[in-house]
């Protein structure tokens, strides 16, 4: 009856007021794997603010329940605890491929798990997609490139990885993802998307993600030294999340299928960074040098005029900014994890 519907849109409209409604023929059915992560939880609250109906796939791995817990219980939301290495089979419209660790001490933890979730996963996906005729978004890397020759790097440099070494399971692992799409595009004409995803930090990063954006804040905030890998003179470029949900929903929504870069091309030397978030949280920490890591790409800043020219993206906080907002998630996150030590 009438009535009852009205009620209960009254009721879930109070629960979450931002929420907007989508008449059926606009809603889309969303699958988001890795949604519980940090970049996906995001994702997942701006397509469900836009009123769609979302479905997040993850084995919290890396991905927190509390991440999307806000959204539990509301009718255009669903959780399924599933590994992407095993089939899924789901009726949807558009796939956002994120399921994947994406930190290095959680993709060298157990390499094999991270190629198989990344190849088999991934064609699982794409098996899924050509099913139901739904368009996939690949989350792919920066690291694609690897430790790059060319600087800045545009959507056509092929990259320099090594294919032995201790990312390779990550980088090797996301390549051959991106041959996977394309594979499915031209024999099944499946719609495929590829986002070339640069360093990215914001709230809700694991706090023990290994990361150096969380490491050096929590460091700082806790007045510990900051660990610099090597002489700290490698470059990388850093994304607010809030531009990249931007742009991979723009991506997605647009009719690109070649790669295309996300990422704030603003390049900061590491040893820069670290003097940056010593100021910023007016931490006395010292800075310290550590050994460096192994194939550590020395340089990275993304060219971005693909997404510029074909759906007017370009990233919009400044790192100040988004750095002041990271800082005090961080903060807060100590304070809860210290009054619960305390009981
Ligand atoms: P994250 O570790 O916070 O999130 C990854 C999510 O995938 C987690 O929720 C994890 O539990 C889930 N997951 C992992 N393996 C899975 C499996 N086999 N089945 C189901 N779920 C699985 O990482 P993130 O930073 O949110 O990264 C999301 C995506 O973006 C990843 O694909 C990553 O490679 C890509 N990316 C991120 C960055 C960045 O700077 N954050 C940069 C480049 C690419
Ligand atoms: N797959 C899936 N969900 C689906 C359809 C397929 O998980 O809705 C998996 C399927 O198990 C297979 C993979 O995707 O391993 C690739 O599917 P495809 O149809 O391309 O290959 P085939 O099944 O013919 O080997
Ligand atoms: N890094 C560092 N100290 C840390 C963590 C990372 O100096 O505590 C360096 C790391 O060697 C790399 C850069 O910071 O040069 C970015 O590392 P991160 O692991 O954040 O991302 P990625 O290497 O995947 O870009």
């Amino acid at each position: 009856p009438l009535e009852e519907r009205v009620a209960a849109l009254e009721d879930r409209q109070k629960k979450h007021p931002k929420v907007k409604y989508l008449a059926e023929k606009d809603r889309k059915r969303i699958l988001i794997t890795g949604g519980a992560g940090f970049v996906g939880c995001h994702l997942v609250n701006a397509l469900m603010l836009e009123g769609h109906e979302v479905t997040v796939v993850d084995n919290f791995f890396t991905g927190r329940k509390s991440n999307v817990e806000q959204w539990i219980g509301h009718d255009n939301f669903e959780l399924i605890n599933h590994d992407v290495v095993e089939p899924l089979y789901i009726e949807v419209d558009q796939i956002y491929h994120l399921a994947s660790p994406a930190s290095p001490p959680h993709y060298m933890y157990n390499p094999i798990k991270t190629i198989k979730t990344n190849t088999i996963g991934t064609l699982n996906m794409l098996g899924l997609a050509k099913r139901v005729r739904a368009t996939l978004l690949l989350a792919s890397t920066s690291e694609v490139y690897g430790d790059p020759e060319v600087h800045p790097q545009p959507e056509t440099y092929w990259g320099h990885v090594n294919p032995i070494g201790p990312r390779a399971c990550y980088d090797e692992g996301k390549r051959v993802a991106e041959t996977m799409c394309y594979a499915y595009q031209k024999q099944e004409k499946v719609n495929i998307r590829v986002a070339r995803i640069f360093n990215t930090y914001g709230p809700r990063m694991h706090m023990n993600d290994g990361r150096v954006v969380s490491n050096f804040i929590l460091q700082a905030l806790q007045g510990q030294p900051l660990t610099i890998y090597g002489t700290g003179s490698q470059t990388r470029s850093f994304q607010y999340v809030t531009d990249l949900v931007d742009g991979l929903i723009r991506l997605m929504n647009s009719n690109v299928s070649l790669p295309v870069n996300l990422g704030n091309p603003d390049e900061r030397s590491i040893f820069e960074f670290a003097e940056r978030i010593i100021k910023l949280t007016g931490s006395n920490s010292e800075i310290i040098n550590q050994p460096a890591v192994q194939d550590d790409p020395q340089k990275r800043k993304p060219v971005i005029t693909r997404a510029m020219d074909n759906f007017g993206w370009m990233p919009v906080v400044p790192l100040e900014e988004g750095l002041i907002k990271t800082v005090e998630y961080f903060r807060d996150e100590l304070k809860k994890s210290k009054t619960s030590n305390k009981k």
